[in-house]
């Protein structure tokens, strides 16, 4: 019998499973369908190179075939392990746009706003560079650190944003994000600062936590529309785990697993449900809906030297003294998360905050790395910060063992093609200005002939895939169609919540690894203090004078 049981040990998951056990008078389980992160592949930044081939550390679903993208269906890798997709991620760490979370306090009231996120975002952070400022934290847990190895190519990058008129940011998420500039990643000493190690290793020995790794949740059991405990699947075997009279049941599985478990456990619309012989526990026709990522385009060019980070015999003795250099210092260009430099800019003039993002990559990148590519290039990530389209995560079947359907309805708004032809032209306006002309051999992909905007668009819908930040699943807002309150309360449900990326009411303009260990943060709070929705709105109020006095 455990007071809590967190389902899903991932970015979320890890922050309240840390939170919640530090009570000892609780008991806590936090069940995970992933092995431990005992993989040196996690741990070391460039092993995320290799993590997408996994089919042990990564759920590597395929999408639904997506109609405005030639029918094809995508890659979403997910991890699944301690620390689930923090433990697999590109590190980058971004909170996102003041705005966005103006938005959410919209949507879900004032303790979701702004000035309580900067305040959760200071208090988690470790920042090894910045002071404690009125922008970061230095006392937290979640390390976050200026890279170890930068490649010349990535710092060419950032000047040939300069020359081609985009400002020098030297802090996305400082006083304001426009700008070209190199990542902050949730590194320490070198190696990767996944949610887990940074949450979750530190309290294993707690007595009161138990952690069962391997263990696939497949129900959640109620008593009417009660939660009671979960059902789960290890090794062939059927589990189960109950709650105390009192307890909840914390669901983190991420944008992807929450919402298919509410609907495999009887929660959703009641009509698809029924379609696949689920029997109803509440209908909540929103489970699922609201789904948004952000899609992303490359330009992939060959480079006119061996400078980038090669898949060629010459790169051999500098793999070999990387390979030291890490083994021996945790220096070099194994330390790179390979995403080392970016920005964000404005599709156009008329835009009143950035609504696109840059990753370069020092590299090839080539099916999300499934695919080996030979030589030496380096690749252009372009994403759409804010689209318009929405999906939704549905059932494929009953069967817990068997994946969602996942449906991002990619470009089903047309402002968001718009927005990424913006984005291819501003890109290579980038990669021709004088820092990386010098650099350029010829564009791969889509290739020079690729001109006018109809070209592009064909071009998108022949390549474009996610860059991995599905949310929304089960929006939080005030208003009664939404899935959770802004307790994250499942509505019409009892000691259940939901505590994940499926959470955001909008996606944020950014990476969705540090507002998602926010929003746990947040969440472990209101459960602790047994916060109800007014006291929320007070505590706030009281947060926002507070935070007001301090900027003063
Ligand atoms: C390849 C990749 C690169 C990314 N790069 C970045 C980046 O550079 N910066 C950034 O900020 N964000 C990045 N992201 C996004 C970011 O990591 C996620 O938004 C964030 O980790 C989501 O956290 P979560 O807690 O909602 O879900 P997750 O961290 O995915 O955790 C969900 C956990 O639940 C477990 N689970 C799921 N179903 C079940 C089940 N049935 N039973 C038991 N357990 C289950 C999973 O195994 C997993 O451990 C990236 C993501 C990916 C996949």
């Amino acid at each position: 019998m455990y007071d809590y049981i967190i389902v899903g040990a991932g970015s979320a998951g890890c922050v309240l499973a840390n939170r919640l056990s530090a009570d000892p008078s609780k008991r806590v389980c936090l069940l995970e369908a992933g092995p431990r992160d005992t993989n040196p592949l996690i741990h070391m930044p460039l092993g995320i190179a290799l993590l997408s081939n996994s089919k042990k550390l990564n759920w590597a679903f395929q999408t639904a075939p997506q109609q405005n993208l030639n029918g094809r269906s995508l890659f979403w890798p997910r991890g699944k392990t301690l620390g689930g997709s923090s433990s697999i991620n590109a590190m980058v760490y971004i909170r996102g746009h003041e705005d966005d979370y103006h938005a959410w306090e919209q949507a879900a009231g004032r303790y979701w706003g702004w000035y309580r996120a900067l305040e959760l975002f200071k208090r988690l952070e470790c920042n090894q560079r910045f002071d404690k400022s009125e922008h970061h934290g230095v006392d937290g847990e979640l390390a976050v650190s200026d890279l170890k190895y930068i490649n010349p190519l990535s710092k060419a990058f950032v000047q040939a944003g300069m020359e081609a008129n985009i400002n020098f940011n030297g802090d996305f998420n400082g006083e304001y994000q426009d700008g070209v500039g190199f990542y902050q990643v949730t590194q320490k000493n070198g190696q990767r600062w996944s949610s887990a190690r940074a949450f979750l290793h530190g309290v294993l020995s707690r007595p009161n936590l138990d952690i069962i790794t391997d263990a696939h949740a497949s129900k959640i059991l109620f008593e009417d529309r009660k939660a009671v405990g979960v059902s789960y699947i290890k090794k062939n075997m059927h589990h189960q785990v109950k709650t105390t009279s009192g307890g909840e049941v914390l669901l983190s599985l991420g944008a992807v697993g929450t919402p298919h478990l509410l609907m495999l456990s009887g929660v959703g619309a009641a009509a698809e449900l029924k379609e696949h012989g689920v029997s109803l526990v509440h209908d909540l026709p929103e489970v699922g809906k609201n789904l948004q990522d952000h899609l992303d385009i490359t330009l992939m060019c060959a480079a006119n030297s061996r400078e980038p980070i090669g898949v060629a015999l010459s790169f051999i003795p500098r793999g070999v003294s990387g390979l030291f250099s890490y083994v021996f210092k945790r220096e070099g260009f194994l330390t790179s998360n390979v995403a080392e430099s970016g920005g964000f800019v404005k599709s156009s003039p008329d835009r009143d905050r950035p609504n696109l993002q840059f990753h370069f990559l020092p590299t090839y990148l080539k099916d999300h790395g499934r695919k080996i590519a030979g030589g030496y290039g380096y690749t252009l990530h372009i994403c759409d910060l804010l689209p318009k389209s929405r999906g939704r995560i549905g059932l494929k079947s009953a069967n817990p063992l068997q994946p969602p359907l996942i449906d991002p309805n990619y470009l089903s708004d047309h402002e968001d093609i718009k927005t990424m032809i913006a984005g291819i032209k501003i890109g290579r306006a980038i990669l021709q200005a004088p820092s990386m002309a010098k650099h350029f051999k010829h564009e791969v992909v889509p290739g020079q002939a690729v001109k006018t905007d109809d070209e592009i668009i064909e071009d998108i819908r022949r390549r474009a895939e996610t860059i991995y930040h599905p949310v929304g699943t089960c929006r939080m807002g005030k208003d009664p169609a939404s899935v959770v309150d802004p307790c994250l309360k499942i509505r019409g449900l009892a000691n259940i919540r939901v505590v994940d990326a499926s959470i955001m009411p909008h996606l944020v303009a950014g990476n969705t690894n540090a507002p998602t260990i926010m929003i746990a943060e947040n969440a472990a709070e209101i459960i602790m203090r047994n916060l109800d929705v007014e006291a929320l709105e007070a505590s706030a109020e009281f947060a926002r004078e507070g935070a007001e006095l301090e900027l003063a």
